[in-house]
């Protein structure tokens, strides 16, 4: 017996408002410190099993909907979702309004999936505009992204899934930079497949990804077996039967996942939806103060992110203004997209008003410097 871990280790807490990774609770924290255990015990797939079902709680899939998780990124699951889902007669129309739409672009072309696109970079895809291009063409699935991370865009999902229900095209939904913040309904809104990660609005860390889908769709994954690793429906499928996951998790990661959904449960997806909205109102307010312009106008923002023009800043050495908030123990996103000249600020994660007041005296400080 080894007893309690004597080691105690202080952790500052940093504010990050890049996209996620996010700031997690001390509680999320704590989950992954635990006894070592084999993933192939049932004890371990019973946590896989309570990681999907809370998954589906978060959304209220629970009777209608499935979850396949993977050990991969946001991107995993990305591709894990098209890979399978689309079979050698099927097309896919990719709303390319942002960077993520444009990943999803990437992927049908590498593995051969016939698509097509609509939209540019920073285009708002109104819902009759989508039902114009669906008419068009010869489409068997839509696919889109719901909060566009790259522009701080949330695109009309629940409008684009009733013009797809109406025409009976397939839907799959890029959630990642919303799930578990934004109050998603599976019961109300027809979504075929939907995917997110560990690391953003579940407030857990990096590692794991998962394909909610619907009950409907397990036929067709099962014909459309294309992937190895990647394969939803053999990945599903596993941990039903064997109540193990088909490759070795990681394991600390996942305990951390189970604490950060019964987290998200616990302040409910209505609340956390609320206290982002008020954090992004501060950001907003104080940002316009300051004299910022923003990328979007305001009816089309997320309220999970917001794209600050630099053009509207042309003083502002960004990499100074960077490192001036890091030693703060403050993160910005460093990311540049090619596409636009701005900085991002994202209020994913356990972040409360007053560390939102905290960010912007210090963004004051160094404005005012
Ligand atoms: C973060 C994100 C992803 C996945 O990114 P990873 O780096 O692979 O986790 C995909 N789509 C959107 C909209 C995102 O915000």
């Amino acid at each position: 017996m080894l007893g309690k871990l004597t080691h105690q280790k202080s952790i500052k807490r940093n504010i990050l408002l890049n996209p996620g990774p996010a700031t997690t609770s001390k509680r999320v924290k704590e989950a992954m410190i635990i006894e070592d255990i084999c993933p192939r015990e049932s004890e371990f797939g019973d946590l896989m099993h309570q990681i999907c079902d809370g998954i589906l709680e978060i959304g209220n899939g629970l009777e209608t909907h499935e979850v396949g998780l993977f050990v991969a990124s946001g991107t995993g699951a990305m591709e894990a979702t098209l890979v399978s889902a689309l079979g050698d007669d099927d097309r896919v129309l990719i709303v390319t309004n942002g960077a993520y739409g444009l990943r999803m672009e990437a992927i049908c072309k590498s593995y051969g999936l016939e698509y097509d696109t609509a939209f540019s970079f920073g285009d708002y895809p109104e819902a009759a505009k989508v039902k114009k291009v669906l008419e068009d063409g010869q489409f068997t699935h839509l696919a889109m992204i719901h909060h566009e991370t790259s522009t701080g865009m949330m695109n009309p999902l629940e409008e684009i899934a009733e013009v797809c229900k109406e025409r009976d095209v397939k839907l799959i939904v890029d959630a990642m930079s919303s799930y578990g913040a934004y109050p998603i309904d599976l019961k109300k809104t027809p979504l075929d497949y939907i995917f997110s990660s560990s690391n953003k609005c579940i407030h857990g860390m990096a590692g794991l990804s998962f394909v909610v889908f619907h009950k409907d769709r397990i036929e067709e994954l099962k014909r459309n077996q294309r992937a190895f690793y990647f394969d939803l429906y053999s990945q599903w499928n596993n941990l039903q039967q064997k109540n193990q996951l088909r490759f070795t998790p990681p394991v600390q990661i996942c305990y951390a996942f189970m604490e950060a959904i019964k987290e998200t449960l616990e302040e409910g997806v209505k609340a956390r939806w609320k206290r982002y909205q008020d954090n992004w109102q501060i950001l907003y307010d104080g940002f316009k103060n300051l004299g910022f312009q923003f990328f979007l106008p305001e009816s089309y923002e997320s309220k999970i992110l917001l794209a600050l023009d630099l053009n509207s800043k042309p003083e502002l050495d960004f990499n100074d203004f960077h490192d001036f908030l890091y030693q703060h123990q403050i993160t910005i996103y460093p990311g540049v997209i090619p596409e636009c000249n701005t900085f991002r600020v994202a209020i994913i994660g356990d972040l409360q008003q007053e560390d939102i007041h905290h960010v912007m005296k210090k963004v004051t400080e160094y404005m005012e410097g």
